[in-house]
C-alpha cells in the first residue's frame, strides 16, 4: 500500500494554505505547528479469562489559547499518536471556527472495542482515567465521546475521575448520560449541527428537499441522526453504509426502518435479502442494492456525507466523485490532495471543522450547565446550537466569497484570525518590539 501523508502533516499543510489569506503573526503559526502537550500511557487490563493485556492510550492537548482543551476520545484498532495529534489540531480550529471558548484536544486507545466484553470495556475505560487523571480535568482538558465511545463510557470515566478526585466532577467529561449530568440534545448534536449547515445551503441555493438525493457513508451516531433529520424534511437519502458495506435504493431508503434495523442487528447487511429478486414478504428491500463503501462515495447524488473515518476521499478517487456538495461529518474524510482535485471539479466541501462542530458545541453547553448547576430544556439546546452553527456558517461563507477561496480555507482563515487575536493579546515578539 502507498504510504499516505501523515495526518498531522496534512493538517499543517492546511494551516499554511490559510495563512496566505490573512494577517497572522508568524509566532501564532509557529505555536500552532506544535502540540502543547502529549501524554502516552499503557493501560494494563485484567481480561475476563484471567489473562492480562496492555493497551496503548494517548491524549494530546494541541492548543489552549482560547480555553481548556476539548475533544473526544476514540477506541479504535488503528488509532495512533499521529492520528490523535491531527484530531487535536482539528479541534483547536473547530472550536475557534464556531467561537466556543475551548482549545483543541483529543485522545484515543488502540483497541477493537467490539472484541471486548462489557466488563472488559469498563475496566479499560476506568484504567484510561486512572492513568490520565493528572493530565485532564474540568479546567484543563475535557474529553467526550468520539468513534466507538459513547455516553455509557463517559459515565464510567466521570465516575472514576470523581473517585480519584474525592469529589463529584461532572464537568471533567461531556457527552455523559443525562442521568449523571449529561445535556439533553447532546446525543444527536453532531448530526444536528451538520443538518443546520445543510439547511443554510438549502436557504442559499433555494433547494427543494424532495429533489435532492443524499448518500451517507458511516451509520454510527452522527450518520444516523443527520439521515433522520434530513429524511424528516423530505430529502431523499438514497444510500447509507457502515464498515461492512452499504445499501442503495434510488427511490430513497426507509430511514427510520434502516436505523431501527441497524441498531437491532448492529449491521446494515441484514437489511438486504440475497438474490436479485427478493422473495421475502416482511422486508421492503425490493429495488435495494448492496454496494461497497467505495461505490457509495462515487454515486451520482446531490449531497455526499462522509460520516465514518479519515482519508476516505483521496487523490485516488477524488476525480470520480460526482456529488457537487460534500458535507464532512467525519473528521478528515477528505485529504489535502483531494481538496485540489475536488476544487477543480467545482465540488463544494463544507469542512469538518464547521460541519461536525455541533457535537463539541453542545459539549460546551453541557459543561456550562454542569458548572452553574443548571439543566436546559432540549428546545433551548437546539435553538442555541442553531444560532452557533448558523452564525459560524454565514461568517465563513461570507469569508469564502470575499476572499475567493474554498470553504475549508475560509473556515481555517476565520478560525486563525480568532486564534491570532488571542495570541497577540498575550504579547508576541512584534508586539514587544514596538513598545
Ligand atoms: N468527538 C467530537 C468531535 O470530534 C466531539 C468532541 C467534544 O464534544 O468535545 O468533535
Amino acid at each position: 500500500m502507498k504510504k499516505q501523508q501523515s495526518l498531522f502533516e496534512m493538517s499543517l499543510e492546511r494551516l499554511d494554505r490559510a495563512a496566505n489569506y490573512c494577517e497572522v503573526d508568524e509566532e501564532t503559526l509557529e505555536r500552532l505547528r506544535h502540540a502543547r502537550s502529549v501524554m502516552q500511557v499503557s493501560i494494563p487490563i485484567r481480561m475476563d479469562d484471567g489473562t492480562l493485556r496492555v493497551f496503548e492510550g494517548y491524549r494530546v492537548q494541541h492548543n489552549d489559547i482560547l480555553g481548556p482543551t476539548k475533544g473526544g476520545l476514540r477506541f479504535h484498532p488503528s488509532t495512533d499518536l499521529d492520528e490523535v495529534k491531527a484530531l487535536a489540531f482539528w479541534m483547536t480550529f473547530k472550536c475557534a471556527a464556531v467561537g466556543i471558548p475551548f482549545g483543541g484536544g483529543k485522545g484515543g486507545v488502540t483497541v477493537d472495542p467490539k472484541a471486548l466484553s462489557r466488563l472488559e470495556l469498563e475496566r479499560l475505560s476506568r484504567g484510561f482515567v486512572g492513568r490520565m487523571a493528572g493530565f485532564i480535568g474540568p479546567d484543563t482538558d475535557i474529553p467526550a465521546p468520539d468513534v466507538y465511545t459513547n455516553p455509557t463510557i463517559m459515565g464510567w470515566m466521570v465516575d472514576e475521575y470523581s473517585k480519584l478526585n474525592r469529589g463529584k466532577a461532572p464537568c471533567a467529561f461531556t457527552g455523559k448520560p443525562v442521568s449523571v449530568g449529561g445535556s439533553l440534545g447532546r446525543e444527536d448534536a453532531t448530526g444536528r449541527g451538520a443538518y443546520f449547515c445543510i439547511k443554510e445551503l438549502e436557504r442559499l441555493k433555494a433547494w427543494v428537499p424532495a429533489e435532492k438525493t443524499i448518500a451517507i457513508q458511516g451509520f454510527g451516531n452522527a450518520g444516523q441522526h443527520v439521515a433522520r433529520l434530513l429524511h424528516h424534511d423530505g430529502y431523499r437519502v438514497v444510500a447509507v453504509s457502515d464498515s461492512q458495506g452499504g445499501i442503495y435504493q434510488p427511490e430513497g431508503v426507509n430511514v427510520p426502518k434502516v436505523i431501527e434495523e441497524k441498531n437491532r442487528q448492529r449491521t446494515l447487511s441484514g437489511l438486504y435479502c440475497e438474490g436479485s429478486v427478493c422473495q421475502c414478504k416482511e422486508c421492503d428491500c425490493e429495488g435495494t442494492e448492496m454496494i461497497p463503501n467505495q461505490s457509495l462515495l462515487e454515486l451520482d447524488v446531490d449531497i455526499l456525507i462522509p460520516a465514518a473515518m479519515e482519508n476516505q476521499i483521496t487523490e485516488d478517487n477524488a476525480m470520480r466523485i460526482k456529488a457537487p456538495y460534500i458535507v464532512e461529518v467525519a473528521n478528515g474524510p477528505v485529504n489535502a490532495a483531494a481538496d485540489d482535485i475536488l476544487g477543480q471539479h467545482g465540488v463544494t466541501v463544507v469542512p469538518d471543522i464547521l460541519a461536525n462542530a455541533g457535537g463539541v458545541t453542545v459539549s460546551y453547553f453541557e459543561w456550562v450547565q454542569n458548572r452553574i448547576g443548571d439543566r436546559w430544556r432540549e428546545t433551548k439546546v437546539h435553538s442555541r446550537l442553531r444560532e452557533v452553527m448558523g452564525d459560524a456558517f454565514r461568517a465563513i461563507h461570507g469569508k469564502m466569497e470575499a476572499l475567493g477561496v474554498d470553504f475549508r480555507t475560509a473556515a481555517y482563515v476565520h478560525a486563525l484570525e480568532r486564534l491570532n487575536e488571542a495570541v497577540a493579546s498575550q504579547g508576541t515578539y512584534s508586539y514587544f518590539n514596538h513598545q
